[in-house]
C-alpha cells in the first residue's frame, strides 16, 4: 500500500503537549485555507511505500512517546493513515490526529479500531458561514466530526480531545459562537499568523478568553502555550 507523503520531523516538542513525538505529514487538502503554513502540501504525488514511513517513525521510536498525524488533511487518506496508525500502536506507541474534521468516516474507522488517542480538530467559523469560507462545501461533515469525537472522548475511547480555532484579527466573533458550540470540549485559542498582517497578540487573546468565562489554552509564538482556568472573578495563567 502506498501513501501520498508530505514530510517527516524525527522529533517534534510542540505538537502533543507535553510528549515528545514525531510528526507525519501526509500530502493533500481540499480545503485551501488562504493561511495555510503547509501550502506546498496541499496538492502533487510523493507517492511512497507505508512500510517506508512505518520505518522512519521506528528510526525515531526510542526518542518518542507518539506519533502525530498532520498535513494537509491526514484523513483523506484513510487506507494508508489507518496501516500507518496502527502500526504505531504495534510499536507501543500513541496515535494524534490533527484534523479539518472533513472526513469523518476516517475518523469514525481510526476510533472503533481503537487507533488514536488524541484528536485535535479545527473548526474555522461559525457554522453558518462555514461553507462560503471554505474551498469545498463541508459544515455537515465537520459537525458529524464534531459529534463523533465529542461521543468518542465522553465515552473514553479517546483520551484526548480538542478543538482548535487559529484566530485572525476581525474574526474575534466567531470565538464566543464556537465556544459555545463545543461548551463541553477542551478549547484552545491559537494565533492566526498570515502573511504582513500583524498577529493578534497573546494578551489580545486573552482578553477575549477572559470573556468566554470557561477553561481555554492559548497558544502563540510569543507566549507558547498557557493554560486559562478558573472562574468569573479570577483567572489563573498556568504555563506549560
Ligand atoms: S485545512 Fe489545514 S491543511 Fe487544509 S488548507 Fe486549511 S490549514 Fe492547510
Amino acid at each position: 500500500m502506498d501513501v501520498n507523503f508530505g514530510g517527516f520531523v524525527p522529533i517534534s516538542t510542540v505538537d502533543w503537549r507535553g510528549k515528545a513525538v514525531c510528526t507525519v505529514f501526509l500530502r493533500g487538502c481540499p480545503v485551501r485555507c488562504t493561511y495555510c503554513h503547509n501550502a506546498s502540501i496541499l496538492s502533487g504525488n510523493d507517492t511512497r511505500p507505508v512500510e517506508e514511513v512505518i520505518g522512519m517513525i521506528r528510526s525515531s521510536r526510542l526518542l518518542i512517546s507518539g506519533v502525530v498525524f498532520s498535513g494537509g488533511e491526514p484523513t483523506m487518506q484513510e487506507e494508508p493513515l489507518v496501516a500507518l496508525a496502527g502500526a504505531v500502536k504495534k510499536m507501543g506507541l500513541l496515535v494524534g490526529v490533527q484534523t479539518n474534521g472533513v472526513y469523518p468516516d476516517t475518523l469514525e474507522v481510526l476510533i472503533e479500531q481503537d487507533l488514536v488517542d488524541r484528536i485535535a480538530l479545527d473548526i474555522k467559523a461559525r457554522w453558518q458561514r462555514y461553507d462560503n469560507l471554505m474551498n469545498v462545501p463541508c459544515v455537515s461533515k465537520v459537525q458529524r466530526s464534531l459529534s463523533i469525537c465529542r461521543a468518542a472522548s465522553k465515552g473514553g475511547k479517546i483520551s484526548e480531545f480538542e478543538v482548535v480555532i487559529t484566530l485572525f484579527r476581525g474574526y474575534e466573533d466567531e470565538v464566543p459562537y464556537i465556544s459555545r458550540e463545543c461548551s463541553d470540549v477542551d478549547l484552545v485559542i491559537q494565533q492566526g499568523v498570515q502573511g504582513d498582517i500583524p498577529p493578534m497578540s497573546c494578551s489580545e487573546l486573552t482578553k477575549i478568553a477572559d470573556q468566554l468565562n470557561r477553561p481555554v489554552r492559548i497558544r502563540t509564538r510569543e507566549g507558547g502555550e498557557i493554560s486559562y482556568e478558573g472562574s468569573r472573578d479570577r483567572w489563573i495563567t498556568r504555563e506549560r
